[in-house]
């Protein structure tokens, strides 16, 4: 850790809020999602989204079923899954999401993936404002993406779930390793399957990285979306093949039912839901 003496000017609370309130006033802070200009007093998740979009992304009153992330109802049993995940065999611990995959979190989430710096940042802030004191108590070791092809890597500016993995690791304060997993082989993009097409699809796509070996590590694997859980079932499948311990994921939406159909926006994106 770097012990050296900070400058007074970085450190005094003041003069930071000073320099914030002239920032706003020069530059007045805009949604994130609805891009209308914000009252800094009324922002919320680190300033990125306006009052209203804020309240849409997220009911401060949702339920989590804590297996596969999904919005319940207040009332619903989740000892064993909830009516979403309850025949899914899934191998994470848990799953953090900040709802269902519906819009406008699906708008939102499409446009992060296709590189929106300002989304990505934003709905990460949100995910880590509902759920960072359970990530924090679940104490993972290491913050993994879900890889993308090599080819994505080398035609992309920017991979989304890596700034992900990037952001939850700083908060965490936990090591992030964006190469411990692979994929080698090309897929089928998974919005275009069934729930069995997609296991079949999926099954084997993924590897861990060629010098990766753990040592029983906790590891939080992060994606945008997750769906039927085969895609995080298969890196699971690879984190403990080379010796990994339990694993939870963190992703920004959760496809459940025909709600994750993906919308005219995600047909067009240039990355595919997984
Ligand atoms: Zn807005
Ligand atoms: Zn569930």
């Amino acid at each position: 850790m770097d012990q050296s003496p900070q400058h007074p000017k970085l450190t005094n609370p003041r003069l930071h809020g000073w320099s914030r309130t002239l920032r706003d006033w020069l530059f007045p802070p805009a949604c994130a999602l609805c891009h209308q200009e914000s009252e800094p007093s009324t922002s919320h998740a680190g300033g990125s989204f306006c009052h209203d979009c804020r309240q849409q992304l997220h009911a401060a009153s949702a339920w989590y079923c804590p297996r596969c992330g999904a919005v319940v109802g207040p009332y619903s049993a989740t000892s064993e899954g909830c009516i979403h995940c309850r025949n899914d065999r899934l191998a994470m611990q848990h799953v953090w999401s900040i709802g269902n995959y519906e819009p406008p979190l699906s708008h939102a989430i499409s446009r992060a993936k296709q590189g929106d710096l300002a989304l990505i940042q934003g709905l990460t802030e949100l995910l880590w404002e509902i759920h960072g004191p359970a990530m924090i108590a679940w104490q993972p070791d290491l913050v993994i993406p879900v890889p993308v092809q090599w080819i994505d890597r080398l035609t992309r500016s920017r991979i989304p779930t890596d700034e992900l993995a990037l952001l939850i690791s700083q908060r965490l304060q936990a090591k992030l390793l964006l190469r411990a997993l692979r994929k080698p082989r090309r897929t089928i993009p998974q919005h275009q399957l069934s729930g069995k097409e997609r296991r079949k699809n999926i099954r084997l796509a993924h590897r861990a990285g060629w010098r990766t070996r753990f040592t029983s590590q906790r590891v939080l694997l992060v994606d945008d979306v997750l769906t039927t859980g085969s895609t995080a079932n298969d890196c699971i499948r690879a984190l403990q093949a080379s010796g990994s311990g339990p694993v939870a994921v963190a992703v920004w939406g959760r496809g459940i039912g025909q709600q994750h159909t993906p919308l005219p926006q995600d047909e067009a994106s240039s990355i595919p839901p997984i």
